[in-house]
């Protein structure tokens, strides 16, 4: 029974049709802009939304219900724009598929979300193609910005072309406005931590988290900016950018498969971003092209990096070389994936801003966030005590998605909080620093060692592009530190030298003393270290390691 007095307000649903609807009309001259290598493919929200009312008809013709998934397997482009947009404003469950896992993860995802039409990009047909007789829900398949006569489909799969199936289609489409509490969009995560999990994220949590996009202390994207938005739309939703946008009206600006540091930097040189965001790696790659070409990025008022911890020297050479500032955030797939954002308070100094700035940022309004020590007890926001972070709130996943009754990792979920894997600190004031991830923690001699620590101050030393820290067992403290560095071309530091640096920021016992020089520090499919792999290395013997003098037992 309800308690209380009802108010007197509408129920109107939150919807991704009603922001869709606003973005086409009130926001019909922003643009969504694709790379294409060397110029740039414009497409107005105004045509987007003909577009999505089309490809609505379409896929209603081929069979497509309310509830049904839809995958996407592109770059980010204006035609995945499109998708985006019409297939959660249909009713329907846009799924956008990791194109970087591996084929047996693809399988799992598509096959695990149920998909009936996956929509491709013509330049990833020859990952595609041999995936298509393993997704067994799959009915059809759409291809964009390629040739739908290249693709060889098994019995009982339809091939169509995009440009002719939409060519056919009436543009205006009855965009129904939903339950709100209906799935819109799916994500899994990357399996940086085991199978990839799906999280289906509802209309009301995707429009909830788009206005904390759209706020001052959120991302504050508004119809001033031009977005280019690099971390991929499958990870994370691109961090809420693109639904974002149809709320204020920011342009994005999409580098399709062109992410290395070169075609990024020409495409801010023809583009000018106001806005940009990406994971730290794509940014070591493009302060280094900058470094060796000068180019002037003083366009963009803000960049925004999360995923991974940003190195505070990533943010200094943004701040000191290039003009641009940083914004750091923290959040997971899970979490929409907004959970905080490192804007420092208005009042503080600028000594204290820059401790702000590097923290993982101070959570949203409406994300409330605990930490719990080994034992399950509630730890103080003393910005000291250390413990595991768990979150809740209107756009936090409760569960993760299953296709039947049996539940998916339930031990994430407990009390209605999720569980965040990670190991940090809370500030009275609500600001998070993070520790490390749990599983990353190297624990010597019962005292912790946080590798993300050790990275940020390996990597501020300037010979050194790249680093990536695991534990590794240990006799006599269980597990010791590894640094495996990437050097900077040209350059010959040793690991004397290289611990020698660290000495004035770490106590003795926590200098690492086995060091591997690697030629790149592997990746994750959506970019972050790849420490899984690094760890397997050093297992399987193939890590050639430098073996410093270790710490003396006292
Ligand atoms: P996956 O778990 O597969 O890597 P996600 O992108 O959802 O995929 O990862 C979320 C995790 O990434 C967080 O739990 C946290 O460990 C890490 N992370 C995200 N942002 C930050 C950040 N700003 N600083 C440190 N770690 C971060």
């Amino acid at each position: 029974m309800m308690v209380g007095m009802l108010s007197t307000m509408q129920d109107e649903p939150l919807s991704l049709a009603t922001l869709l609807r606003h973005a086409m009309t009130a926001k019909a001259d922003s643009e969504v802009v694709t790379w294409t290598g060397s110029e740039a493919r414009r497409m107005t929200f105004g045509e987007m939304g003909r577009r999505a009312g089309q490809l609505a008809h379409a896929l209603r013709a081929l069979g497509v219900e309310q509830t049904d998934r839809v995958g996407t397997f592109m770059w980010n482009n204006n035609e995945h724009f499109v998708a985006y947009n019409a297939i959660p404003a249909m009713g329907s469950v846009l799924h956008a598929l990791n194109i970087r896992l591996f084929p047996e993860q693809l399988t799992f995802v598509a096959n695990h979300a149920e998909d009936k039409v996956v929509i491709v990009d013509g330049s990833l047909l020859p990952l595609f193609g041999p995936l298509l007789p393993g997704l067994t829900s799959v009915k059809h398949v759409i291809v964009a910005n390629g040739d739908a006569s290249a693709l060889e489909a098994p019995a009982g799969v339809s091939v169509h072309s995009w440009d002719e199936l939409l060519a056919a289609q009436p543009e205006e489409f009855d965009f129904p406005v939903v339950d709100e509490r209906m799935a819109a969009a799916m994500c899994y995560t990357s399996g940086t931590t085991g199978d990839p999990k799906g999280v289906a994220y509802s209309h009301r949590s995707s429009v909830l988290h788009s206005m904390q996009v759209c706020t001052t202390d959120g991302m504050a994207l508004s119809e001033r900016d031009d977005a280019l938005v690099i971390v991929p739309m499958f990870h994370a939703n691109a961090w809420g950018i693109p639904y974002a946008a149809l709320m204020c009206g920011a342009s994005l600006l999409m580098p399709d498969r062109f992410l290395q540091p070169e075609p990024i930097l020409a495409m801010m040189a023809a583009e000018k971003p106001t806005f940009a965001a990406a994971v730290p790696t794509i940014w070591t790659g493009v302060l280094g092209q900058l470094a060796a070409n000068p180019q002037d990025i003083t366009h963009l008022r803000e960049v925004i990096v999360g995923g991974s911890a940003v190195p505070p020297s990533m943010m200094k050479a943004f701040d000191d070389e290039q003009g641009v500032r940083v914004l750091h955030a923290w959040g997971m797939t899970e979490t929409s994936p907004l959970g905080s954002v490192a804007h420092p308070p208005a009042r503080a100094t600028a000594e204290e801003a820059w401790d702000y700035r590097i923290s993982q940022g101070q959570f949203a309004a409406s994300v409330q966030a605990r930490l719990l020590d080994d034992d399950g007890n509630v730890v103080p926001h003393d910005g000291e005590s250390l413990g595991e972070l768990e979150v809740k709130g209107p756009w936090i996943a409760g569960s993760y998605y299953s296709p039947d009754d049996t539940e998916v990792e339930p031990e994430k979920f407990h009390d209605g909080w999720l569980r965040t894997g990670d190991v940090g600190r809370i500030t009275p004031n609500g600001y998070l620093t993070l520790v490390d991830r749990s599983k990353d923690v190297i624990k010597s001699g019962g005292e912790w060692i946080s590798s993300v620590d050790l990275e940020n101050a390996v990597m501020s030393h300037p010979d050194v592009l790249e680093a990536a820290v695991i534990g590794v067992p240990d006799d006599a403290w269980d597990e010791r530190p590894l640094v495996a560095v990437v050097l900077n071309e040209g350059v010959d530091a040793d690991a004397e030298g290289l611990r020698a640096a660290l000495s004035d920021r770490f106590a003795k016992w926590q200098l690492p003393e086995h060091w591997a020089f690697i030629d790149e520090v592997p990746k994750t499919s959506v970019g972050k270290f790849d420490k899984k792999v690094i760890r397997a290395r050093y297992a399987d013997g193939a890590l050639d390691v430098v073996e410093l003098e270790g710490p003396h037992p006292n």
